[in-house]
């Protein structure tokens, strides 16, 4: 052959597969513009992967409520975040092109996108203690990637990646130490649910609590992650465990996860923690906090046997403290607090889904409705006004 021609054809190859691997995909995303207004849909340009990232067509995202605390409670008990922003951070999809160095991920790959990352290398990864990795974890916050921009465009203009993930768009970008693969028989639209919600509760109960078998429990606040925490404990083996929440439309569906009895605070004169106390002869063994607010932190801490009961705190609040009296610690009580359910990301969740596939865990039971992307907001209004569990948006 003729080594002219052949060079060439084959810088011809070379420019052509550059063409197909590093294109921009148009696609639709909600966007949120401002703190407290709701989420426009857009067309947007989601850049093509750089070194260690992944590019992934999200199949379906649910929507919890940190969502939509960053959005109307920014600045509020939340800390104050870069808008435009695409938020969505519990979602399961494809691998759709893989930047530079991955090594992991193969497009095709079913993948469930992670905001808590797993490098593995680093100290925190290597300690049994800890699902702190910190890989990436400023820029995540502030919304970009490792080289401090972010992969989502509209017009040119940047929009901020919530948590780094921002799944309440077609598709998004995601560095590689924040993704997992999971088997390919895993059905997405469920499964997306072990991002954030389900994995969160459910590791908050056996993970971080580490409720043991015939203990009593309380679960206080009967969300997504509440009724995941009950069925930890229900796992778990718990003997008792009360679902506490000030909806009462909730109870049935705690019901349903293991919740041998529930109680609405309202119902009552006394603290919540003194009727638990009073109904269980001392306080509860577990206490697992599921609402996001100090004062019922307090109580759940207080809810808790003096001698040896644990509070695990999963509800979120960045800049509110909590007072607690010195005593209710120093009688040996433990407080605790769980992020991600103290799950070790990349290695747990494809683990919990085989659980669901194996019917140890529920995932079905949680998911109250499902809509299209162009209905997010009304998603957001199911879950403020208590209507919803959560609702899968199918992208
Ligand atoms: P959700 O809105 O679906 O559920 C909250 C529940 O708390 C509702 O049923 C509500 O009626 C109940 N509630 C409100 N006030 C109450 C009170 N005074 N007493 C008892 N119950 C009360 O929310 P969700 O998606 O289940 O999330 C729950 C919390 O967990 C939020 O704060 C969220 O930000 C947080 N979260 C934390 C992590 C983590 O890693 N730690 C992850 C995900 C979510
Ligand atoms: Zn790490
Ligand atoms: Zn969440």
């Amino acid at each position: 052959a003729n080594p002219a021609s052949q060079i060439s054809s084959d810088s011809h190859i070379v420019t052509i597969t550059c063409i197909i691997l590093f294109k921009v995909i148009k696609c639709k995303a909600a966007v949120a513009w401002e703190p407290g207004k709701p989420l426009t849909i857009q067309d947007v340009d989601v850049a093509p992967p750089k070194v260690h990232e992944v590019r992934i067509k999200i199949v379906a995202t649910g929507v919890c409520h940190t969502d939509w605390e960053y959005l109307y409670e920014s600045g509020k008990g939340m800390k104050s975040r870069p808008f435009p922003l695409v938020l969505g951070h519990e979602a399961a999809g494809i691998v759709e092109s893989v930047g530079p160095e991955v090594t992991k991920f193969s497009p095709g790959d079913k993948v469930i996108p992670l905001f808590l990352p797993q490098c593995g290398e680093c100290e925190r990864c290597r300690s049994p203690k800890t699902n702190q990795c910190r890989k990436n974890w400023a820029n995540m916050q502030l919304g970009v990637m490792a080289d401090g921009t972010s992969r989502i465009s509209y017009k040119n203009q940047q929009l901020y990646q919530f948590l780094g993930v921002s799944s309440f768009s077609q598709y998004t970008v995601v560095p590689d130490t924040s993704l997992t693969k999971i088997r390919c028989d895993a059905p997405l639209d469920k499964v997306c649910l072990l991002g954030c919600g389900v994995s969160t509760g459910y590791g908050a109960a056996v993970k971080t609590a580490k409720v043991e078998k015939d203990s009593s429990c309380a679960v206080f606040g009967l969300g997504a992650v509440g009724l995941a925490a009950v069925m930890g404990c229900q796992v778990a083996g718990a003997k008792r465990i009360i679902g506490v929440d000030i909806n009462p439309d909730k109870f049935e569906k705690a019901r349903v996860f293991g919740a041998t009895e529930c109680i609405n605070p309202r119902d009552h004169e006394k603290a919540i923690q003194e009727v638990l106390v009073e109904k269980t002869g001392g306080g509860v063994d577990y206490a697992l906090e599921c609402v996001g607010s100090p004062v019922i932190m307090n109580a759940a801490l207080e809810s808790t046997a003096e001698a040896w009961g644990t509070c695990v705190i999963a509800g979120w609040t960045e800049t509110e403290t909590m007072n607690i009296m010195v005593e209710k610690i120093l009688m040996g009580r433990t407080l605790k607090g769980t992020y991600f359910g103290g799950w070790k990301s990349v290695e747990d969740v494809p683990k919990l889904v085989d659980d669901y596939m194996n019917k140890k865990l529920k995932l079905d039971e949680f998911i109250t409705h499902n809509l299209t992307l162009d209905q997010i907001n009304v998603a957001f209004d199911l879950l403020k006004s208590g209507k919803s569990i959560r609702t899968v948006i199918s992208l």
